[in-house]
Parts: structure tokens; C-alpha cells; sequence
């Protein structure tokens, strides 16, 4: 457990001062989050009366939210859009008098009890116990074409969206463990599955890399690096540069459906670095079988926590977990 000094909020550090313009709060169950996994937390730790207030965070709803259908949620036997999902699972949280709110936690300390959590730079809540749930953002490549067809042929999610690609061609970009579970797993369902690596070498584990090997349908495009995605309403087709930079440098194009991202997640993770422990990649550390960080009384669920699932589904579970551990937590410590 890492312990310094508690935050001084009317000291001027090195850091940005924070000013607070507004009183502070004290609450029991603080949930930082509003993906399926925040959103699942508050409806148990609600209805176990720990009255939860959620802060929403940069992205209401989290990474559904910019996903179109979603199939593979159970409950849902006609499937369902992500927003449509998500704003029922804000419903259903708020059904048990979750308090959610807009904004963005700014700033924690986690040193002692009561939390002290900082929203939007301005105000303070204490809180007697805090569940994680901030998530991961997928990685992009930072292309102006990979804006313009989001939903429309770009997905960073195989496992949500590759169903929509069911006989076609697509692309998958990336080199590392998840791009190849991403082309696995559309090779089951796609005609061809094109694997654009921008190096000569697949960094994936070498167990991936035979798999991807032995797989009929998977091209390895090495030393390709992507130039454009191309279409009008939808994607029709990239534009790659191979042996990018070299004397032989030569444009390549493929027609392709889909274009999957599969460059790796950044765990959202970074304003809880100081107090809790977080593996190589950032992901919040929690000892297996439970959502309990190295922090008593702070718990994590869903992707900030999961490099390997990172489903809807997987993320609602852990949140249950997060709140029954929270209760757990109240009963044995209070
Ligand atoms: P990695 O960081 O391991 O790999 C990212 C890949 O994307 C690399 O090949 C990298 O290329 C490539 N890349 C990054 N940026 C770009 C770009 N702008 N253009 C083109 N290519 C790019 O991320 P992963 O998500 O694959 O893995 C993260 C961790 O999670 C790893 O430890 C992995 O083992 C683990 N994991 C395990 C799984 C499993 O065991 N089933 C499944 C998924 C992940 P380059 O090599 O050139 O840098």
C-alpha cells in the first residue's frame, strides 16, 4: 500500500493547484466510470443501500458507446445498438437511486480513508470506498480516414463487430497478441483476412504466431504500413505502403470490407498510478478472483483490470463482483 503525504488542496506544489469552488461532499461508494462495469456496480451497490454516485467520465457510457450493434450481450435476443444499451443500464442504475453525474475525475488521494477525489479540477468528495471502472481506449492510428468510417467499417473490436463481416474480406492491423486473436477469430467468419504488420516480424507471442501461421485464410502483409482507408459511405478498400521509406517503397492496394484496429488498449489507468499497483501495461492490479486492488477499500472491474476479456459481458460481471466486494468490505471494516 503506498501511503504519502494526503493532498493539500490549498498548496501550492509543482503541480497544477487545485482551487476548489465548491463544498465538499462526504459519501460512502464512489464509482468512477460509466461503462457496463460502473453501471453494473451501481445497481448492486445500490440496492444494497451503499447509495453509489457515479462520475460518468470523458465518455458517457464508455467504449459501447461507439460501437453499433451489439449481439452478444445476453438479455438481448434481437441484439441492441451500444447506446441503446448503455442509456438501460443507466435506467436501471438510476431505477435504485444511483446518483450519476457528468465530469471527469481529475485527481485522487487515496492515502487514507476517507478518499479524497477530485471532480473537474474543482470539487472534492470524500468517499468511504471507491470501484473503479474508467476502462481502456482502444488505440487508433491517428489517420483522418479511420475518423471518417467509425461504425462504417472501422472497428476496434473483432469479438463486437467482425459478425458484420460474415464472408467478406477484411484487414487487421497490428503485430502484437491482439491483433492475431482479432484475425483468428474473423477467420472463422470472413473470406480473407488480410494482417498488416508494419515491421518484417510479428512481435505476438510465438505460440500466436504459429497459430496465425497454420490459419489458410490469413495473409501477412509484413513491412506494410497503412496510408488511407478508401470508400464512400462504407469501406471498400486500403491503401498500404510497403518497405515504407526504402529505395523500393511501392504503393499497394486491397479491396477490402473491414478494417480492424488491433494495435493494442490503453488502460485508463494513469491518475491512479501513485496508489495503486498496475502491471507493465498499465492495468490496475487485483487479486485473483476479486475486483480488491492493494488499496483496502478501492476496488477495480471491467477493462481498466482486464487486458484478456475486455467484454461487455465480462466487465458487467467484475463491476457485480466490485460492489459485493464493496459490501464485503463495509461489513468486515466499519
Ligand atoms: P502490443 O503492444 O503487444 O502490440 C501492438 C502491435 O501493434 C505491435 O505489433 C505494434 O507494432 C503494432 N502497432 C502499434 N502502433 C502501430 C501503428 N501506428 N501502426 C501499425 N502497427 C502498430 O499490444 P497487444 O494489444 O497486442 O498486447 C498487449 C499485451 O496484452 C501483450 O502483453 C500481449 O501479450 C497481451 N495480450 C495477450 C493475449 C492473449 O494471451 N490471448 C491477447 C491480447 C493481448 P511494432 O511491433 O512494430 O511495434
Amino acid at each position: 500500500m503506498s501511503f504519502f503525504k494526503p493532498m493539500n488542496v490549498d498548496e501550492t506544489d509543482d503541480k497544477k493547484s487545485v482551487e476548489l469552488s465548491e463544498k465538499i461532499e462526504n459519501i460512502k461508494c464512489l464509482i468512477i466510470g460509466s461503462g457496463p462495469a460502473g453501471y453494473t456496480a451501481a445497481i448492486y451497490a445500490a440496492r444494497a443501500n451503499l447509495n453509489p454516485v457515479i462520475i460518468q467520465g470523458m465518455e458517457p457510457g464508455g467504449q459501447l458507446t461507439t460501437t453499433t450493434e451489439v449481439e452478444n450481450f445476453p438479455g438481448y435476443p434481437e441484439g441492441v445498438t451500444g447506446p441503446v444499451m448503455m442509456e438501460d443500464l443507466k435506467a436501471q442504475a438510476e431505477r435504485f437511486g444511483t446518483d450519476i453525474r457528468w465530469g471527469e475525475v481529475t485527481k485522487v488521494d487515496f492515502s487514507k480513508r476517507p478518499f479524497r477525489i477530485i471532480v473537474d479540477d474543482k470539487q472534492q468528495i470524500d468517499a468511504e470506498s471507491v470501484i473503479i471502472s474508467t476502462g481502456a481506449t482502444a488505440k487508433y492510428l491517428g489517420i483522418e480516414s479511420e475518423k471518417k468510417f467509425r461504425g462504417a467499417g472501422v472497428s476496434a473490436c473483432a469479438t463486437c463487430d467482425g459478425f458484420f463481416y460474415k464472408g467478406k474480406d477484411v484487414a487487421v492491423v497490428g503485430g502484437g497478441d491482439s491483433a492475431i486473436e482479432e484475425a483468428t477469430y474473423l477467420a472463422g467468419l470472413c473470406n480473407k483476412v488480410y494482417l498488416v504488420v508494419r515491421k518484417g516480424y510479428l512481435r505476438a507471442s510465438k505460440a500466436m504466431q504459429k497459430r496465425v501461421e497454420n490459419i489458410k485464410n490469413v495473409e501477412v502483409l509484413y513491412e506494410h504500413n497503412t496510408k488511407e482507408i478508401t470508400g464512400d459511405k462504407v469501406v471498400t478498400g486500403l491503401t498500404l505502403i510497403k518497405r515504407m521509406g526504402k529505395p523500393d517503397e511501392e504503393e499497394v492496394k486491397i479491396k477490402i470490407d473491414g478494417f480492424f484496429l488491433g494495435i493494442g488498449h490503453t488502460p485508463n489507468s494513469k491518475i491512479f498510478k501513485d496508489y495503486l499497483d498496475l502491471d507493465e501495461t498499465g492495468y490496475i492490479k487485483t487479486i485473483p478472483g476479486t475486483s480488491k486492488t492493494n488499496i483496502l477499500g478501492v476496488f477495480a472491474a471491467g477493462d481498466v483490470q482486464d487486458s484478456i476479456y475486455r467484454q461487455a459481458v465480462t466487465a458487467a460481471g467484475s463491476g457485480c463482483m466490485a460492489a459485493l466486494d464493496t459490501e464485503k468490505f463495509f461489513a468486515e471494516f466499519d
